[in-house]
């Protein structure tokens, strides 16, 4: 039995309330990296030591040393005779978990399934949810399990990649002056590579530090990513502007530190419960091996469905879904004949009251009413992310921290001496951006570079109406090149570490079967790619992911118009994520390539 609620009123309520984020400009409010800003193309963390340029060839060239370049790279090492080498404009390994050091990063996702290649490198996550800091080190542990440091070439951007046709060959540049050539690439650039910042009047004006949660300046803070304290700030005023995911978990340290803590809030995210937990050596000993193929299946299928044998993990973003699954049971009258509208139906009932518990728990939290009041989430829970943390509202019980809500208006300008909110002006030491990435920007725009197919195609001309690609990895026009996302492919959005589990293992079986077969171009057939472009085109069950009438945010184009061309950016392959992989599986160990031509290419 459900809570008795008014829906009726909460819907109207979400109605009001999106009708006030709703804007214009969409994506376009956003501010590019520039002018004082451009240090966010560069490297904080790393002194970039010069060097004479490299060139040369290599077999295969992997862009992107974040888990989907390092799990290819060491299932390449694994294959043994494929000369490669891995590139990445950051000092090291680790993607995303290199650039963002902000105090507090944590993964939201249960590291037993996050973690890549746990049995291999013998490491046991410190906690049911682990913190930045060990996932980089997992990156880097990874890298020497598989001894993939000496293939690195570190703090280098590739500045443009350009198909040879005559040679059967990438040639590769970079902003250090490298040309390298590759017969094969792959792109790992990452899904929320490129910070964004808020496009409002003066950005640029601000006197004190500012910076992006991507890019944490602790000599303006002091302290460190493990949580010390950031001396810095004492008795400084600072300002946080974004309360999405990283806002969320950056507030508590933000608001542990800080003189005064004033946390400019344009839309709250709601928060749930996290219950982290110590992972107990004694029971992860009792793992029988391959447990991690087990577990990230079974986080698949709950993830995708909420219902499988059993839930191994226990884990935030399963668990709504296994709310939703148990709703949608209890509801129906014949459980062995339940329809997709079945499920849609129990997802916005259950979402309706879990969304009336995260309001409470807000009350049940933060003492100031008012303040209490601003930090309720009033949207279905999967239109913005959800965020699970047990510091955060708690925090907003501190004297010195500050919500300051702009009612969905967000601040209006930030001048020399701080922002400008609700008609008011904060005089502020220190602004911090927690102003998320760009998602739905050109995919060459997030990867800083153009990539150059054949007969100089581009690929942003090439996915000018979407992204175009058979199997997620593969695009007519750009031959022997992989892309390593998850779009248009099975796209575990909840735990994209698994989305390449296989890839390495893909790829070595396509280069084998080219060396095997004298094939020295590899390349999807047009009639591969068009039919599965349009399986996507053409798959229209209903998502919970976001949604036309949701709140504004990245899940939805910013609550512009979702169109064709951001159905084929974040469409995903009609049967699921363990349906992908199941595919995949298939599809590589017959050994046909179905879809792929492998062509002889010139002499
Ligand atoms: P988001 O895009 O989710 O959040 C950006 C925030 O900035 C929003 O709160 C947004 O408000 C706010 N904002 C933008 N412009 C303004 C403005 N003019 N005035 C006031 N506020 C403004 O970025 P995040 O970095 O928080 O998260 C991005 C993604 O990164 C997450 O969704 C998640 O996928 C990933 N992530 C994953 C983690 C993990 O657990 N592995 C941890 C952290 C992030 P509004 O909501 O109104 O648009």
């Amino acid at each position: 039995m459900g809570v008795m609620i008014d829906r009726e009123a909460i819907h109207r309520k979400y109605a009001e309330e999106r009708a006030k984020r709703l804007r214009p400009d969409g994506i376009a409010q956003f501010a590019e990296i520039t002018g004082k800003f451009a240090f966010l193309e560069g490297d904080p963390f790393t002194v970039r030591s010069e060097r004479a340029p490299i060139t040369g060839h290599t077999e295969l060239l992997i862009v992107g040393g974040g888990f989907s370049g390092l799990q290819v790279a060491a299932r390449i090492k694994e294959a043994g005779d494929i000369d490669f080498r891995i590139i990445d404009g950051a000092g090291d390994f680790g993607g995303v978990w290199y650039w963002n050091r902000y105090p507090g990063a944590m993964c939201d996702t249960t590291s037993l399934v996050y973690l890549p290649m746990l049995e291999e490198t013998g490491y046991r996550p410190s906690m049911k949810y682990v913190p930045g800091p060990e996932i980089r080190a997992h990156a880097v542990r990874i890298a020497r399990c598989f001894d993939l440091y000496p293939h690195a070439i570190f703090s280098t951007n590739v500045s443009s990649m350009t198909w040879s046709d005559q040679d059967n060959h990438w040639i590769v540049e970079t902003d250090r002056g490298d040309r390298l050539t590759a017969t094969y690439v792959t792109m790992g650039t990452g899904p929320l590579n490129r910070p964004k910042l808020p496009g409002v009047p003066g950005i640029e004006t601000f006197a004190g530090k500012s910076f992006h949660t991507a890019r944490w300046d602790y000599s303006a803070t002091g302290g460190s990513e493990d949580g010390a304290p950031m001396t810095e700030l004492a008795g400084k005023r600072v300002g946080i502007i974004g309360t999405g995911a990283t806002g969320v978990q950056v507030v508590p340290t933000l608001g542990r530190d800080s003189g005064e803590l004033y946390v400019f809030q344009r839309t709250p995210s709601s928060i749930e419960a996290r219950n982290n937990a110590p992972i107990d050596p004694a029971w992860y000993a009792t793992l029988e091996p391959d447990w991690q193929t087990k577990y990230i299946r079974n986080f698949g299928e709950l993830f995708s469905t909420g219902h499988a044998k059993e839930d191994l993990l226990q884990d935030g973003f399963c668990n709504i879904m296994i709310g939703i699954f148990n709703r949608m049971m209890a509801d129906s009258a014949d459980p062995a004949s339940v329809t997709t509208e079945d499920f849609m139906r129990a997802y916005h009932a259950s979402d309706d009251e879990k969304m009336v518990q995260l309001r409470s728990r807000v009350d049940e939290i933060v003492a100031d009413p008012k303040t209490a009041e601003g930090l309720k989430a009033w949207y279905r829970q999967f239109c913005k992310r959800p965020c699970f943390h047990d510091e955060y509202l708690p925090t907003f019980n501190r004297p010195n921290v500050h919500l300051v809500d702009t009612d969905g208006k967000g601040v209006e300008r930030i001048d020399e001496t701080g922002v400008w909110a609700n008609g008011r002006h904060y005089d502020l030491d220190v602004i911090v951006y927690a102003s998320g990435f760009e998602f739905n920007s050109d995919y060459t725009r997030r990867s800083s570079f153009e990539v150059y197919g054949r007969d100089g195609l581009t690929l942003t001309e090439k996915w000018f109406d979407g992204l175009q690609t058979y199997q997620g990895m593969h695009v007519r026009g750009f031959p022997n090149m992989f892309i390593l996302g998850f779009w248009q492919g099975g796209s575990n959005g909840a735990n994209i570490t698994s989305n390449y589990r296989f890839t390495g293992r893909t790829l070595a079986s396509i280069i084998a079967h080219a060396r095997a077969t004298g094939a020295r171009q590899v390349e999807t057939s047009a009639r591969a790619e068009h039919d599965w472009v349009e399986a996507i085109d053409n798959f229209d069950a209903p998502s919970i992911l976001g949604g036309a009438d949701c709140t504004p945010g990245y899940y939805n184009n910013e609550g512009q118009l979702e169109g064709r061309k951001e159905k084929r950016n974040m469409g995903a392959y009609p049967k699921g994520i363990v349906g992908f992989s199941d595919y995949i599986e298939e599809w590589r160990s017959t050994g046909l390539f179905e879809g792929l031509e492998f062509r002889p290419g010139r002499p």
